[in-house]
């Protein structure tokens, strides 16, 4: 993720990754109590282009607010020094990481203070080949009455490692997680999407983090008119069928090939999920939403 070279931005100034320290007596180190993002850049005709970049920081700002975590960074601040970060490390497809972090406390009371860190490395997309076997976790997401599942809490991810670690013991790739009802709610680190009979349904945003692929990848349905279901449903409901797809910012749109061993049905390049893979991978590199409409018309 880095070496000697690396800078990051951090609480104010750019430095050097290897000489930034920060505090070892600090909630965040202690109880997961932080909030960050996953953002991504590309090399795009009109130069490098952070994708969807405003979206990501309102989020933070919303995950820092919902945690009380003291955050005074405006959005086109924290734009402008993403932007700096990567020219900084001569970055252009990379994954930009800006966490917020507590400190100094160790109580259990809110965050007195909290440190901006933004940190970015060199991401190589070649994810569209990818086909993951994915297996139903004995973990559940955490429960909405216990979490604000909707931030991006570092400490949630403690669950998504089990889980991950889970389906990669049993010889999976990735895992689905259910919510405390026992109905799919999302991947380790993506939302997801079954394809049945040309109607996509994925879970309401209730019980997940509500992604900004996700928002994306239901925008792009609406562009080419293929129907999206929000609803609550069973892994029963989703096993077997035509296709399905996890999508966050680094999975972007990848393919599941089965789930608990039973493979989807149709193959992949008759699928609209072939469609929306496609379409959001030119999003990305630049192209407008009415570009997409028009070429699959
Ligand atoms: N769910 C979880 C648990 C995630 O970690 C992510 C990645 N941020 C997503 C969904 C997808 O979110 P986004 O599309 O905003 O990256």
């Amino acid at each position: 993720y880095y070496d000697n070279d690396t800078i990051i931005y951090f609480d104010g100034n750019f430095v050097k990754a290897t000489e930034a320290k920060t505090d070892l007596y600090g909630q965040s180190l202690h109880y997961g109590y932080a909030v960050f993002e996953g953002i991504k850049s590309y090399k795009t005709p009109n130069g490098t282009q952070i994708f969807k970049v405003a979206e990501h920081y309102d989020r933070l700002r919303f995950s820092a607010e919902t945690m009380h975590i003291p955050f005074s960074y405006t959005i086109p601040e924290l734009i402008e020094l993403s932007y700096e970060v990567l020219k900084r490390n001569n970055l252009s497809d990379a994954y930009i990481r800006p966490l917020v972090i507590s400190s100094p406390n160790m109580g259990l009371s809110k965050a007195k203070e909290s440190q901006l860190v933004i940190e970015a490395w060199e991401w190589n997309n070649g994810y569209l080949t990818n086909q993951l076997r994915v297996m139903t976790s004995s973990y559940r997401r955490p429960n909405p009455e216990a979490f604000h599942v909707k931030a991006k809490v570092s400490g949630h991810y403690v669950n998504s490692i089990l889980a991950c670690q889970e389906a990669r013991d049993k010889g999976f790739d990735e895992a689905l997680l259910l919510d405390s009802n026992g109905n799919v709610a999302e991947s380790s680190g993506a939302n997801v999407f079954f394809e049945r009979s040309g109607i996509l349904f994925t879970p309401p945003k209730d019980n997940i983090l509500p992604g900004i692929t996700r928002a994306v990848v239901i925008e792009i349905c609406k562009k080419l008119e293929i129907p999206v279901v929000e609803k609550f449903f069973k892994p029963e409901m989703m096993k077997g069928a035509d296709a399905a797809f996890f999508c966050g910012t680094a999975a972007e749109i990848v393919t599941l090939a089965s789930l608990d061993a039973v493979p989807f049905c149709k193959k992949w390049v008759d699928t609209y999920s072939n469609q929306i893979q496609k379409a959001y991978s030119s999003l990305v590199l630049g192209k407008s939403m009415d570009s997409i409409g028009n070429k699959l018309k």
